[in-house]
């Protein structure tokens, strides 16, 4: 006896949306049937590690594709795990998986590109529908218990569940294929299809009544690299990963001392493009033996390399374990830093040997690699060369420098390293912190990605030269290198007891906002600028905060005015002359969050948009006492005491720290 159920609504809607596509390579839903077939056997083979109480253990572990050209179907068995009644409502009446949700997604954005947008994600066991007027499916679970079980779906809303009798363990998939799909009934098209698509699945398919299986079954990273080709490469990698983007960089080492393993790596072209893919997971695909024992384990590289794909296949690990025990193993601890090693000196070569191509892949996972200068100081030599900057030596936005390159062209008096902590380029740019430095032709790197505002934290030297910011309030640049002429724009220097008192006017009005208002000596065109007290390595991960949304307090600073700028020179004679102090207020305010501003750590930049109107009013003709300063308030708070932001580094999710800023 039959009885109806019905789909969830979003299979409802991935069903309509399979059968109405005019996607034109249909094939793939084989690739897909196959894969889960595959799947099956490999977790049915990881159960038989520890539990041989199974039915028919004896079962031979493969898939067979039976095609009748007579009843138009074509079936897809394997000897898998199977799946009992509960199973197989929640694997084939619903949708978990993230691949299929993601491209419902997709679909409402774009629902024109229906085919457009299916080669790109696994669609899974649904495809089917594309080619079928009807699937059902037959499983027997592993399980001795449990009752085979028939399913069975033409497309609708609803599909039936039947108790049948199914003698081997596993799962039958029968497609009874549309009038026009006939082409799928004849060997060689399928044939072709599996050697396309599924050549390296690692169980033999075989086809009919063939004696051989139609598939190399060939474990790619078994091979040796100079037999396998750039093309299959690259399809072993769009077969693992869906990212039919393809890779930037493949790694594939074979090693048999002191342990014996395989591993093929990938360094993908995209980062983004792996959203979408299934394998939205970060880790590699772990075998013992050639048996898989772990989809996405994380514990063969570092967090930071988190972004490499591939697969990993040990000999020395222990087969009959737990992947819990097999984490604890000295096998896995070998491998780590093997890979680990591996990785980085092969990123170390490209970035010397082929720049463009390395320069390619910082762009996209540079973030994660910083996050490992700051995070594993044991790998920070093999990090360093592999950091690039943005520099004021060319200005020149699309050209990145290494610290090498930086070291070489210091003069002999320069001692330090100098960085410049900003938003973006542009704003980096125009720092008022850089004055002293472009006078003095002192080259200094920008430190523009969100991730670079942790970078103080673990790049505390190199090669014996400190880094040193810009903003540091102790800065003394008279021993690096001569200041050019100041240009004659620039007036004189305020008298001392005048620009004193302008001093003290100014710390009265910011009060506990900054923490000492005194002469910049280092300030050329601009009238001000914060200088930072705190020299600690962590005094930007408040930017690092910001970004992710969490609480943070604004550093403290002190606020450094020029003495020969036009603007201070109008304030010291408001100021002797006894103006309106209500303006006097209102250009102080504005100075120092002018000076936020321009660091790119203004909490609240519109609020001073109703203050800016009332000194471009001042300036047009209100004397300044009339106008109405009061309600244009400053919506910068004194800091309360005792209050150090806590910051945990473990906690920090680098894909969000990625923000929009481009490298
Ligand atoms: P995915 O394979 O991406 O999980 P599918 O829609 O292809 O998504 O399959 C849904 C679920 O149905 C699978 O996760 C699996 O649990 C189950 N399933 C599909 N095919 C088989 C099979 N041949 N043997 C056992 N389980 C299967």
């Amino acid at each position: 006896m039959s009885e109806q159920h019905t789909f969830q609504a979003e299979t409802q809607q991935l069903l309509n949306i399979l059968i109405h596509s005019l996607y034109t390579e249909k094939e793939i839903f084989l690739r897909e049937l196959i894969s889960n077939a595959s799947d099956a056997l490999n977790r049915l083979q990881f159960e038989m590690l520890t539990n041989d109480d199974v039915v028919d253990p004896q079962a031979d572990l493969e898939i067979h594709i039976e095609l009748d050209e007579e009843a138009k179907t074509l079936t897809v068995s394997d000897t898998g795990i199977g799946m009992n009644r509960d199973e197989i409502i929640a694997g084939l009446g619903t949708i978990a998986k993230s691949g299929a949700k993601a491209f419902i997604e997709a679909m409402a954005d774009k629902p024109d590109d229906a085919a457009a947008i299916i080669g790109k994600f696994g669609v899974g066991f649904y495809s089917a529908f594309m080619v079928a007027k009807q699937v059902d499916v037959i499983s027997r679970s592993f399980r001795k218990d449990d009752e085979a079980i028939k399913w069975s779906a033409t497309g609708g809303t609803n599909y039936a569940l039947e108790t049948v009798e199914k003698d081997l363990r596993g799962t039958e998939v029968v497609i009874h294929l549309k009038d026009d799909e006939e082409e799928f009934t004849r060997g060689f098209r399928i044939k072709d299809i599996i050697r396309r698509h599924s050549d390296y699945v690692a169980f033999p398919i075989f086809v009919g009544e063939d004696e051989e299986p139609t598939n190399k079954q060939q474990a790619i990273w078994r091979r040796a690299p100079s037999e396998v080709d750039d093309e299959e490469y690259d399809s072993f990698y769009k077969m693992l990963t869906m990212d039919f983007t393809g890779a930037r960089h493949h790694i594939h080492v074979r090693a048999d001392v002191p342990m014996q393993f395989y591993a093929l790596l990938f360094l993908p072209g995209s980062g983004q493009q792996n959203m979408f893919s299934p394998r939205t997971e970060a880790g590699l695909k772990l075998y013992a033996r050639k048996v898989l024992i772990e989809e996405y384990n994380r514990e063969l590289l570092p967090e930071y390399l988190s972004f490499v794909q591939g697969v990993v296949d040990s000999e020395d690990l222990p087969l009959s374990v737990t992947r819990e025990s097999i984490q604890a193993t000295r096998v896995m601890a070998s491998l780590k830093k093997t890979l680990t090693r591996r990785v980085l000196s092969e990123l170390k070569r490209m970035a010397k040997n082929d720049r463009d191509k390395y320069l390619r892949i910082f762009q996209e996972f540079g973030a994660y690699l910083k996050q490992g200068l700051v995070i594993e100081s044991e790998d920070r030599s093999d990090l360093e060369p592999l950091m690039f900057y943005q520099t004021t030596h060319d200005d020149d936005p699309s050209q990145f420098h290494t610290l090498d390159e930086y070291v070489e062209r210091m003069s002999a008096n320069q001692d330090d390293i100098y960085y410049v902590v900003a938003d973006d380029y542009a704003s980096g740019a125009r720092s008022p912190h850089l004055d002293a430095f472009r006078q003095r032709g002192i080259e200094v790197l920008y430190f523009t990605h969100p991730v670079d505002a942790m970078l103080p934290m673990g790049l505390v030297d190199f090669k014996g030269h400190k880094l040193v910011s810009v903003d540091s309030a102790e800065l003394d640049l008279a021993a690096v290198g001569e200041a050019a002429e100041a240009e004659s724009t620039v007036k004189d220097a305020l008298e001392a007891d005048s620009f004193g008192a302008l001093l003290e006017r100014v710390k009265a009005i910011l009060g506990g906002r900054v923490s000492d208002v005194r002469e910049g000596k280092t300030l050329v065109g601009s009238p001000a600028r914060l200088v930072s007290e705190d020299g600690s390595a962590n005094r930007y991960m408040f930017r690092i905060n910001r970004l992710l949304d969490q609480d943070y307090e604004l550093p403290v600073k002190a606020l450094e005015l020029n003495p020969r700028h036009p603007l201070m020179h109008n304030l010291s004679g408001m100021i002797a002359a006894g103006g309106a102090d209500e303006l006097i207020d209102a250009v102080a305010e504005q100075v120092f969050e002018t000076a936020l501003l321009q660091d790119g750590i203004h909490p609240d930049p519109s609020s001073m948009a109703d203050r800016l109107t009332l000194l471009m009013q001042a300036a047009t003709g209100s004397a300044g006492a009339d106008l109405d300063f009061a309600g244009a308030k400053t919506v910068i708070s004194e800091p309360a005491a005792d209050e150090t932001p806590q910051i945990d580094l473990g906690d920090l999710d680098i894909e969000d720290a990625e923000g929009s800023t481009p490298l």
